[in-house]
């Protein structure tokens, strides 16, 4: 394994080695990705047994191009198409039926598939070089916080890699916003780094939020995107607490993301959890956001961090 700059000749070699069946880390608009073909039972089986992640939960396939759709979905609805014509690329992932030869190893068995076509150009280029669609979960353990620095890759991850290309901090850094798209109506399945807020106004209608109860999106587990180290949800950091705060840091332990403006916060939320992490800090309190609209993806992972 190597960590590579992002030139030509490397985001080309990252290629070849998607298509020889490899694992690739790429940086992504949203976190790093882990990336294989998608087409390759193989090399997608690979990604589970290097991320520890449970056959259950389905992967995200990413595109080169919107027409690459149509060779992994079918019936795609017409407001499913308006909103890939609108949103991609970028963090916007959309549940589809799927076609017949879509691997069971990436649906997880189910007759969906969740398709997105990444914003970043390092991940798009490598994807276009690959020339297949790849399945890129973020580039963590299973349940660990997803990294949007080259510097929060698990060694262990690193192993298992044939290639790491930097791309520097990710814009988002928070995972894409999942919707599905099966009935009359699209469902929201996961908040993500697409805000409801834009969907919303696109749609001229308010999203309805999937039902949790009918098992429909695997995957979605109450403790997730965690740090090693315990932790809580706090109106207000102690003095001496280690943390997240939205005050005047009291000393270096407590990290401060942003004032009030929730995709600066995003973009901070995982390093801060890395951060915190590799200190000796028995336990990481954060201090909660508004709960308003705009602080969803941030409510959503700040839950499921906190969550035991
Ligand atoms: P990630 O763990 O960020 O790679 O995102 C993958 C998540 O997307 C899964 O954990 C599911 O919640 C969701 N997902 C992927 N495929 C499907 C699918 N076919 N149906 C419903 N949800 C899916
Ligand atoms: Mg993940």
């Amino acid at each position: 394994m190597s960590i590579l700059p992002p030139t030509e000749e490397n985001i080309h070699l990252a290629g070849d080695a998607i298509r020889a069946g490899k694992l690739v880390v790429i940086p992504t608009e949203t976190v790093y990705g882990l990336a294989a073909d998608a087409t390759n039972r193989r090399a997608v089986e690979s990604i589970f047994r290097a991320k520890g992640r449970p056959q259950d939960n389905p992967l995200i396939v990413h595109i080169g191009e919107s027409k690459w759709l149509e060779d992994l979905a079918v019936d795609v609805p017409e407001y499913a198409q308006r909103l890939a014509g609108e949103f991609w690329p970028g963090p916007l992932t959309l549940v589809l039926t799927k076609l017949p030869h879509v691997l069971d190893e990436v649906t997880a068995g189910l007759d969906s598939v969740a398709v997105r076509m990444p914003s970043h150009e390092i991940a798009l280029r490598v994807i276009r070089e690959a020339n297949v669609p790849i399945a890129a979960p973020s580039a963590n353990k299973f349940m660990a916080v997803s990294p949007t620095r080259i510097e929060h890759i698990d060694p262990e991850i690193e192993l298992g890699a044939e290639m790491i290309l930097d791309g520097g901090p990710c814009g988002y850094g928070v995972e894409s916003t999942v919707i599905e798209c099966l009935g009359d109506h699209p469902r929201l399945l996961r908040p993500g780094g697409l805000s409801r807020a834009k969907i919303e106004e696109f749609l001229s209608a308010p999203l309805v939020a999937a039902d949790h109860s009918e098992r429909r999106s695997p995957g979605r587990y109450p403790k997730h995107y965690a740090p090693r180290t315990p932790v809580r949800l706090v109106s207000r950091l102690g003095e001496r607490d280690a943390g997240i705060t939205f005050q005047v840091p009291q000393h270096r332990n407590q990290l401060q993301l942003s004032g009030s403006n929730p995709d600066e916060f995003a973009a901070n939320l995982y390093h801060a959890l890395h951060v915190l992490d590799e200190r000796s800090v028995s336990e990481i309190l954060i201090e909660t956001p508004p709960e308003t609209p705009e602080w969803e993806v941030i409510w959503d992972r700040l839950r499921k961090a906190s969550s035991s």
